[in-house]
């Protein structure tokens, strides 16, 4: 359930990627790399993307507090 939750987290934030052009030739960003980090105690999903036609690069940050907890807990876990 909780993956589930956080699937439908990223998934929102593709779309977001999907629906901004690129800032130089307005093409279509394509999500390279997701990774998540905790920053001063919060967490962030950072999400590196490619412009699919110049290759353009622009990082999204999206603030993912919910993922705090569980992520913690985790990194807990494997610790
Ligand atoms: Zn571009």
């Amino acid at each position: 359930m909780i993956l589930t939750d956080i699937m439908k987290y990223i998934e929102s934030e593709y779309k977001v990627i999907n629906n901004t052009p690129c800032e130089i030739c307005g093409g279509d960003y394509e999500a390279n790399e997701l990774e998540i980090l905790v920053i001063n105690d919060e967490t962030y999903d950072i999400c590196q993307c490619t412009c699919s036609l110049c290759g353009h690069e622009k990082i999204f940050e999206f603030p993912a507090p919910f993922l705090n907890e569980e992520y913690l807990k985790y990194k807990d876990n494997i610790n």
